[in-house]
């Protein structure tokens, strides 16, 4: 079995209520526990990072079908890579959102706003493994 980690930024076709997101990480984690699918979403200023692990043609198959998504567009990938093992495999979809740790994390990596069309492949990824410790309860 080949694993991958894909991870991609979009921008929200409006802003994003928190039941708009509880609504979508309810269905993300239904289907993703049954795809063996793991990862970790963010969403702040209209913006959303987020990166799917799991056997390579279900993450394949995914990231397409969230891609025909009319909640979001500008919908581009950092990066994809074959990994040995999940970072992500305890969350079926973990969520942050903004807040003060958030904040936080965007002054360490030198960012006053969230802009992940800014982000390097290297900082992204590194932004949302960080961000498994400051997960907001959606
Ligand atoms: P349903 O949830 O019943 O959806 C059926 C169709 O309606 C889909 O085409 C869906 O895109 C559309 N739809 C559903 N709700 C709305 C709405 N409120 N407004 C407009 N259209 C809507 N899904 C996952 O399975 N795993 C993920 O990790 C995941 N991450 C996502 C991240 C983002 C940023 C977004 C925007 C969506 C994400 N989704 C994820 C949802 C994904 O795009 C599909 O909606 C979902 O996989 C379809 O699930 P379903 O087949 O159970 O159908």
């Amino acid at each position: 079995m080949r694993l991958v980690r894909l991870v991609y930024y979009s921008h929200a076709s409006r802003e994003m209520s928190l039941s708009d997101l509880k609504s979508i990480l309810d269905v993300a984690r239904r289907n993703n526990q049954a795809q063996g699918i793991c990862g970790m979403l963010s969403y702040e200023q209209q913006y959303f990072l987020q990166a799917l692990e799991g056997e390579r043609s279900a993450v394949n198959e995914l990231y397409l079908d969230i891609a025909e998504d009319p909640r979001h567009d500008e919908i581009t990938i950092i990066s994809y890579e074959e990994i040995a093992e999940p970072f992500f495999k305890q969350w079926k979809m973990g969520y942050a959102g903004g807040s003060a740790e958030f904040t936080k994390l965007l002054q360490s990596m030198g960012q006053t706003e969230f802009l992940p069309d800014t982000m390097t492949p290297q900082q992204a990824f590194k932004f949302l493994q960080h961000l498994t410790g400051n997960q907001a309860e959606l």
